[in-house]
């Protein structure tokens, strides 16, 4: 039931930002380590897009790989959450990317 919340946060939001403009289409950045589900996100946003007046928005989501910056100052790509930097074999590093669920543009129709 996560991603219906999360499905409810991005319809307020996009609405909230299109003003009256009609909405036609959303792009999503979805991140690996973000814990959602693109599938169940966009079958929530289906249910709740037309509830709040957004009736033909396209859902169009977009997926974010994990990336990881090492101490040794490599900045990789994680496969999975095990996954070691590829230069030093050490498993200590912080996220740069991958974490959040994103709204990355909105288009509307101002007719
Ligand atoms: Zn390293």
């Amino acid at each position: 039931m996560h991603e219906y919340s999360v499905a409810c946060e991005i319809a307020a939001l996009v609405k909230q930002t299109a003003l009256n403009a009609r909405v036609t289409k959303i792009t999503l950045a979805v991140g690996a380590l973000s814990g959602i589900f693109t599938e169940s996100l966009v079958m929530y946003l289906d249910f709740v897009l037309p509830d709040m007046g957004m009736n033909n928005a396209l859902v169009e989501t977009r997926d974010v790989p994990a990336t990881f910056s090492c101490a040794c100052g490599v900045e990789y790509v994680a496969e999975n959450i095990a996954t070691v930097c590829p230069a030093c074999g050490a498993f200590t590093r912080t996220i740069k990317a991958g974490q959040d669920c994103i709204v990355e543009s909105i288009e509307v129709d101002d007719d």
